[in-house]
């Protein structure tokens, strides 16, 4: 799953709100790229001026790794794995997955939103596929 589309999914669950002054009047001003190659949507503040990011406000703004922060989230809350496990299973440093999962734990209602959304999309395919094989069955 593309990073794009996560962040969607992220900014899908709250309206993008200005950061400085609360208001909901913002409008789109196009995207920055940032190092890794990601795309994010920013916005302006027709209240304030003020311009801001779509993940600015959520837990995933800073976070360099995205995809690994959710597959963190998701390992944790999920399968309730202990840190050095999936330090294990995903070949990555302890340090680093202690420092996401501690993230993950003071933002659990966030992460477990995100997953919620996420997961259910990919049911979605999943149930479409059953079906489609079952009527198959039929024929
Ligand atoms: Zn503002």
């Amino acid at each position: 799953m593309p990073e794009e589309h996560i962040i969607t999914k992220v900014s899908e669950l709250s309206t993008p709100k200005c950061p400085v002054c609360g208001s909901t009047l913002v409008v789109r001003i196009g995207y920055i790229t940032k190092s890794n190659g990601l795309k994010v949507q920013r916005f302006k503040c027709k209240m304030c001026g003020r311009t801001f990011t779509e993940l600015e406000g959520t837990p995933l703004k800073g976070v360099h790794d995205i995809k690994l922060t959710l597959l963190v989230a998701y390992l944790m809350l999920h399968l309730r794995l202990e840190p050095n496990t999936i330090a294990r299973i995903t070949g990555k440093p302890y340090t680093t997955v202690k420092r996401i999962s501690r993230k993950v734990i003071e933002h659990r209602r966030f992460f477990e939103n995100i997953l919620a959304v996420l997961l259910d999309a990919a049911d979605y395919s999943e149930t479409y596929w059953h079906r489609a094989k079952s009527a198959n069955e039929y024929c």
